[in-house]
């Protein structure tokens, strides 16, 4: 496994110099490309989201928080700044003690998020919030998940190349591990896939996306 610095590093700017390229071509705006950015950056740290380290888990459920709260305010944009403190205050003590505790509790161990049907899961998942929350067009929604989806990818890719494990203390016979298409646990694979196929009715249309991917 690559190290946490390496998937940050090589996550935040192969999603960075991807964003920076959608912005200079003119197909997304400032804003967007900073998304876009911010969705590689946290696909390429979503798959240790369930390791035993607590550091990974921290920075991840840190960004995963300032990206919620940005769909937030995107959705209740209309309200008053006194309203919208308010609502990212509750929601702040909701996910901090409430919604992170509950998953830790449920995810441990499992290594079910170190899987593509994992990346699978967040990058559609990520299309639904950026649609509904953000209210994106239906293709930057869709490029939004790709970025999630890449950043996974590379995360599971670099975790290949480097049989390390985190804290870099001693190397891994990891190899072949990392790449997995689903998880261990068949039950917990058939209610990741369920999500998926539920949240799939959630999306909106795929067209103009790969228009949008290649520039067009
Ligand atoms: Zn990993």
């Amino acid at each position: 496994m690559a190290n946490f610095a390496t998937h940050i590093t090589v996550a935040a700017s192969a999603s960075a110099v991807g964003g920076l390229i959608y912005w200079a071509t003119g197909s997304v705006s400032a804003i967007q490309a900073l998304l876009l950015a911010a969705a590689g950056s946290l696909g390429g740290m979503l798959p240790d989201i369930d390791s035993d380290n607590s550091r990974p888990v921290r920075i991840v459920s840190h960004l995963v928080f300032v990206i919620l709260s940005f769909f937030l305010i995107q959705l209740f944009k209309t309200h008053s700044w006194i309203e919208l403190a308010i609502l990212i205050g509750i929601f702040y003590l909701a996910f901090y003690y409430a919604i992170m505790p509950t998953f830790k509790k449920f995810t441990s161990h499992r290594g079910i998020f170190h899987s593509l049907l994992a990346g699978l899961f967040f990058a559609i998942l990520y299309i639904v919030l950026t649609f509904y929350f953000y209210r994106s067009s239906s293709a930057f929604a869709w490029l939004a998940g790709f970025f999630i989806f890449a950043g996974f990818l590379i995360h599971l890719i670099l975790d290949e190349i480097y049989s390390v494990d985190f804290s870099n203390r001693r190397i891994k016979k990891s190899f072949g591990t990392a790449l997995k298409l689903v998880g261990r646990n068949t039950q917990n694979n058939l209610i990741m896939a369920a999500m998926i196929v539920a949240l799939f009715f959630l999306t909106p249309p795929i067209s103009g996306f790969g228009k949008l991917l290649f520039f067009r």
